[in-house]
């Protein structure tokens, strides 16, 4: 049971009974994510650390029988949109029914829906911000996902439902993400965070309670998305994966800090400090995890805690190039005021920073934040349940 997840569902309710005139099947609900440490490791086959967050996307679900998928949406700049079951094909993107629309698509292919599928009616409701890098996309796409599931009565397991729901993003939606979101989403737990392994899709659960610890976890929306976010992200995935061609192994999670010599002989300036980035960073989230398991983040542990946070934020900017102006006063501004650590989270160029902080100095945290950044939304997250049915 998560508070924050029965908030959104019963605002999609409302949004279901006043678009549809009639009352829900069933509403489900898929958290955002915030990942603590492991950026732009996931399609390096790496490491990466994240959390579910207490802020969902929730869905009011009912079936039809007519052969077509109506959605609509909250957050969505269009009204309901009607797709026939027998058009759901891959195309031009039209906009953010792609995401529904693909996981629809995805499940008919992999079998995960009968293919005589005869469609559903959908409302959506969500509080994960939209495109500020918390995940609200592989939110929609496993809330999407389980709704479907259970409407036609073939239950999916997390790991099916991840999975099908990146394979929407990347050839419904066209966005070349990894599979970090769609685990998060469909894996998370209340107060742990999962360190997963992005080659076997191995996941540990470890304890993240930080409350209990008297920290709190801040998130510092910069409320800015920079144009060449998508095209830097396809290039900086081109670059990873030019080098790890270059260097004779399957992915650059092969690569240690010994090879890092070997890579300087091969690579060019900027593919080095790429690839450098995703071998300290693999380091990191390895380490940051070894803290946890020593016990709660307290006294050195939080301290070194902290410092692996803020080291992942100077090499994304630095290393691999993806932060930005915003992004870096942020995080400058809550190390001021007495942050024990702060990054970038998500893909970057734009969206959002966390600040680990002692719960105490947080009100002193945001004040400098808000100086430092005006436009800037701050608020708190904990971990929370991934997907599930609600009612
Ligand atoms: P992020 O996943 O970090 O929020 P993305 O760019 O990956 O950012 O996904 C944002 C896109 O997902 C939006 O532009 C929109 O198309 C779609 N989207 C996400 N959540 C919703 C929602 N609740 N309603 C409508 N569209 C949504
Ligand atoms: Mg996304």
């Amino acid at each position: 049971m998560s508070i924050a997840a029965q908030e959104s569902a019963e605002e999609a309710r409302k949004l279901f009974e006043s678009v549809y005139a009639a009352a829900p099947a069933g509403i489900f609900a898929a958290p955002g994510r915030v990942n603590v440490i492991g950026e732009h490791t996931d399609y390096n086959e790496g490491f990466v650390l994240p959390m579910a967050i207490d802020r969902y996307t929730a869905v009011a679900a009912a079936p039809r029988l007519d052969g077509v998928l109506r959605v609509v949406s909250g957050q969505g700049d269009t009204g309901v949109i009607e797709i026939p079951i027998a058009n759901l094909a891959p195309g031009e993107r039209a906009g953010w029914a792609d995401y529904p629309a693909g996981v629809a698509w995805a499940m008919i292919g992999a079998g995960a829906l009968p293919g005589d599928f005869k469609g559903a009616d959908l409302a959506f409701s969500s509080r994960v911000p939209v495109g500020s890098g918390l995940s609200s996309s592989a939110a929609l796409e496993c809330s999407t996902g389980l709704a479907l599931a259970a409407l036609a009565g073939k239950p999916i397991s997390p790991a099916e439902l991840a999975r099908l729901s990146q394979y929407a993003e990347n050839e419904y939606a066209h966005v070349p993400c990894g599979p970090l979101d769609q685990l998060s989403s469909a894996f998370g737990a209340a107060d742990a965070v999962l360190h997963i392994d992005t080659r076997t899709f191995d996941i540990a659960v470890h304890p993240f309670a930080l409350g209990e610890a008297g920290l709190t976890l801040l998130v510092m929306n910069t409320k800015v998305q920079h144009q060449h976010g998508e095209s830097g992200y396809a290039d900086r995935r081109a670059a990873c994966e030019r080098s790890a061609q270059k260097l004779g192994v399957p992915a650059l999670r092969d690569l240690s800090f010994a090879d890092l010599d070997r890579a300087a002989a091969v690579l060019d300036e900027t593919e080095l400090r790429r690839v450098r980035h995703v071998v300290t960073e693999n380091d990191r989230v390895n380490r940051f995890v070894s803290l946890l398991q020593l016990g709660p983040l307290e006294g050195p542990r939080l301290n070194s805690a902290g410092e692996l946070l803020t080291a992942s934020h100077v090499s994304l900017r630095d290393d691999f190039e993806v932060s930005c102006a915003e992004l870096d006063v942020v995080v400058d501004a809550a190390l001021r005021g007495g942050a024990h650590g702060a990054r970038m989270t998500g893909g970057g160029f734009g969206g959002c920073a966390i600040a680990l902080v002692s719960t105490d100095r947080l009100d002193r945290v945001a004040e400098t934040v808000s100086e430092s950044l005006p436009q800037a939304e701050l608020f708190t997250v904990v971990a929370d349940r991934g997907a599930y049915q609600v009612l």
